[in-house]
């Protein structure tokens, strides 16, 4: 190995893009040798300390190296990104239109805020800037206050600890971390290092966990393995399985670049595909991530993982504390698994030799990050196996129509796989036209066939499930007099009824409110219920099926940990008759007790102002549909609907994926909309009153000189959300770069400054 390198150059982490630009520093002696490519450190910064990551070692510095500042300490004792992932994240930064730190810290294991993956861990507070409050706090005596106190026990409080130690407000502290004066650091990954003996004391404390943790890790492995349980039973492949698996393995086995598109009906056997193409990747010494849209609602899928590969397995979970996340990041890194399996961010799992990344229902819109960096975890997986020259399998039931082109294009291959297996057929869809209901005098949920088939399947013990894209009880409360309805004061959508809470809900910014005795409006006492909602659809069911056993699973019904799980496994073990559910119960699902199916009202998507939206219910129904009948007896689906005649549920009632696409893709074309074109969307946003408007014209006005296309700019489809005006604006064309470019260089003329702010979005998986 060649001499520890006396320089790094560190990508440091603050939120200003002009300083997205890495920065050289020396490794001092006492830590050469420690810090490595793909390492965090703490940093000093003009006058304070900040985290940042090493990109590489230096044999000398850009600069005068006089000028350069020593690395302050090592935070992680070791790497958590390899040499790949670093190389890949300019040209994710590129595409996202983000900065290179924002997007190493989405590759760390945590990502980029642990908001939609997992439970917080505690974060403790350290003084960036030295043992004495900076000068320019003397304006401000409360952050000075608690400036001092957090200086005197570093990496000991919480936001709100600290706050309460020092009698100041939570703001106050808050103050200080927006000014970059104090770091809010994971407990535990506390900067170790030598700087006074505070910090020592925390480096103490850090490394006793460390050693726990690296003693489990390697003892684990070593004590399981002998005794793993017995594989089970592996299925003879299908002869449609056997195809695909003659595509795919000999680009495994050679470690040859290629994307495959599983496109096979629920039920079709897709997992077992994966799991044999994995098998043959272990097999050439290489290592396999497995990506899935949520890990909570493919409980089965997982199992299937560790059932086959048992301790090779690392399941990145949403129930992973930071620390049990970093935990696993380790054991893959260290090879010590070979197998990752997890949602979106998974993506970037750090092994050495990747050999084959899959990405399950590849269709999913959970795979787009929503905040920055916007990544696609599809198009990341694609990039990473292009680079590594290894083969990626993208599968579905419903592909994205951008897949489906790609494959056609040539930039893939098709593998379809047809058939359920063990002639097992695919259920009978009857679309529903509720328009007819309503003539013939039923102004029930249930549509007669639908009633009739859900009293047959009761009658035999066999299980139904109810789908309805939208929760709560009732999601309009409406004036009779003078027609207007009741919206949430922050945001410009209506309130849902919620029963359990008896209160309003804004399901957007979970705003709660009493429910009105009387109009807000016009102060008239009639004000009325409308529209149904997975509460409703469960009280009806209960009420039009006495005796059935009813079971709810939506976000309000799966809040705490393991809820999703529990009712998943109650329906399972048939302890209840009748699952009323949002798309929660669309995915993986694998029920064999489930004979009737219906989808209580099928258009509800079918209106959104988004291109995608006949896309996105034609997936959702076709997804539903495939939960009927996997067991041995045959299975029954009811679309309701009033747009019988709307390709999108035409199609989706045969499960016809090519339908679908014959009639979408002259649409996309002549938008064009994506994936004939790229597309970006701005959304600018700011209080009332504050100029939102009249920026976003500014906006448009500077873009249109530069020759992209520009649609808008309009008030957004939800044009306030939490309290914000929110306009934006729709840029199309050929080269994504370019329309970045040309946003970057409208909003270097057009500056939105704080409390206005643009989001930039490429490939936007909402235009909501
Ligand atoms: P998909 O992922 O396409 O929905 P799965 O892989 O879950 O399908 O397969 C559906 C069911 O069929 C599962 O219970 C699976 O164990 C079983 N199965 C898969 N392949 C075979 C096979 N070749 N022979 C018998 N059963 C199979
Ligand atoms: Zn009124
Ligand atoms: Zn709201």
């Amino acid at each position: 190995m060649a001499e520890a390198p006396s320089y790094v150059s560190v990508a440091v982490d603050v939120a200003v893009a002009r300083t997205d630009r890495p920065f050289d520093y020396a490794v001092p002696t006492e830590l050469r040798g420690r810090v490595a490519p793909g390492q965090r450190v703490l940093v000093p910064l003009g006058g304070r300390r900040v985290e940042g990551i090493v990109l590489r070692g230096l044999d000398e510095p850009s600069v005068d190296p006089e000028k350069v500042r020593p690395i302050l300490r090592a935070i992680d004792e070791e790497p958590l990104l390899t040499q790949e992932l670093l190389d890949l994240a300019p040209w994710l930064a590129e595409q996202c239109g983000s900065t290179l730190v924002q997007v190493l810290r989405a590759m760390l294991p945590g990502g980029v805020k642990n908001r939609t993956e997992g439970p917080r861990e505690r974060e403790v507070l350290w003084p960036a800037a030295g043992d004495a409050p900076p000068a320019a706090l003397g304006r401000a005596p409360a952050q000075a206050r608690a400036y001092r106190v957090l200086a005197e026990n570093p990496g000991r409080w919480t936001r709100l600890e600290l706050a309460r130690a020092a009698a100041v407000a939570p703001a106050v502290v808050a103050a200080l971390l927006r000014r970059g004066l104090a770091l809010a650091v994971p407990e535990g990954a506390a900067p170790g290092g030598a700087a006074g003996g505070a910090a020592e004391a925390a480096a103490a404390r850090g490394g006793e966990g460390r050693a726990r943790a690296a003693a489990a890790s390697s003892a684990a492995p070593a004590a399981v393995r002998p005794g793993a349980p017995a594989r089970p039973a592996v299925p003879e492949p299908t002869p449609d399985q056997a195809a695909a698996l003659a595509a795919i393995l000999p680009a495994v086995a050679a470690g040859r670049h290629e994307i495959f598109l599983l496109h096979g009906v629920t039920g079709s056997g897709k997992t077992e595909v994966y799991l044999r193409a994995i098998e043959a990747c272990l097999a050439a010494g290489r290592e396999a991530v497995v990506l899935v849209p949520e890990i909570a609602l493919t409980p089965q899928t997982v199992a299937r993982f560790r059932e086959r590969f048992g301790d090779d397995v690392a399941v990145l979970h949403s129930g992973l504390t930071l620390g049990e996340r970093r935990r696993q990041w380790r054991r893959i890194m260290r090879g010590e698994v070979r197998v990752a399996v997890g949602a979106r961010s998974a993506v970037f799992a750090p092994f050495r030799r990747p050999g084959l990344f899959i990405v399950d229902e590849e269709h999913e819109t959970t795979y787009k990050q929503d905040e920055a960096p916007r990544y696609h975890a599809r198009q990341v997986a694609v990039e990473r196996a292009r680079r590594l020259g290894v083969p990626v399998v993208l599968g579905s039931a419903t592909p994205s129509l951008e897949s489906y082109v790609a494959a056609l294009n040539g930039r893939g291959r098709l593998l379809p796989l047809p058939r359920r297996v063990e002639g097992r057929p695919l259920p009978h869809v009857e679309v529903i036209d509720m328009r007819r209901e309503r003539e013939a005098g039923n102004r029930s949920l249930f549509s007669e066939p639908l009633a009739e088939a859900i009293r047959g399947a009761l009658a035999r013990g066999e299980q139904v499930l109810l789908f309805l894209n939208r929760r709560g009880f009732a999601p309009v409360v409406l004036c009779r007099d003078c027609g207007r309805t009741v919206e949430c004061p922050s945001c410009s959508v209506t309130l849902t009824y919620h029963r359990q809470t008896g209160l309003l809900h804004c399901h957007y910014c979970d705003h709660r409110a009493q429910p009105p005795a009387v109009c807000p409006h016009c102060a008239s006492p009639n004000v009325k219920y409308y529209g149904i909602g997975t509460q409703r659809v469960e009280e009806l069911a209960r009420e039009h099926f006495p005796g059935a056993r009813v079971l709810r699973m939506d976000v309000d019904t799966t809040g705490t940990r393991g809820a999703h799980e529990r009712i998943y496994r109650a329906f399972q073990a048939g302890e209840a008759d009748i699952l009323v559910g949002t798309q929660m119960v669309a995915k993986g699902w694998d029920v064999a007790g489930v004979t009737v199916v219906g989808v209580v009202h099928a258009d509800t998507g079918l209106h959104l102002p988004d291109f995608r939206a006949a896309e996105r219910t034609f997936q959702l129904i076709t997804q539903v549909a495939g939960r009927a009948g996997r067991g041995e007896r045959p299975g029954r689906v009811f679309v309701q609907t009033y747009a019988p005649d709307h390709y999108a549920i035409r199609a989706a009632a045969r499960q016809d994926c090519l339908a679908f696409w014959e009639a979408e893709v002259p649409i996309r074309r002549a938008g064009p909309w994506p994936p004939f074109c790229e597309l970006v969307r701005i959304v600018v946003s700011g209080p009332e009153g504050a100029g939102v408007d009249e920026r976003a014209r500014a906006l448009g006005v500077v873009l249109r000189r530069s020759a992209v296309r520009v649609l808008g700019p309009a008030p957004a489809p939800i044009e306030r959300l939490r309290g914000r005006v929110r306009w934006h604006l729709v840029l199309t064309g050929d080269e994504r770069l370019r329309l970045l470019r040309a946003v970057r260089e409208a909003l270097d003329v057009v500056r939105l400054e704080d409390p206005l702010a643009a989001h930039v979005d490429p490939d936007p998986v909402s235009m909501l």
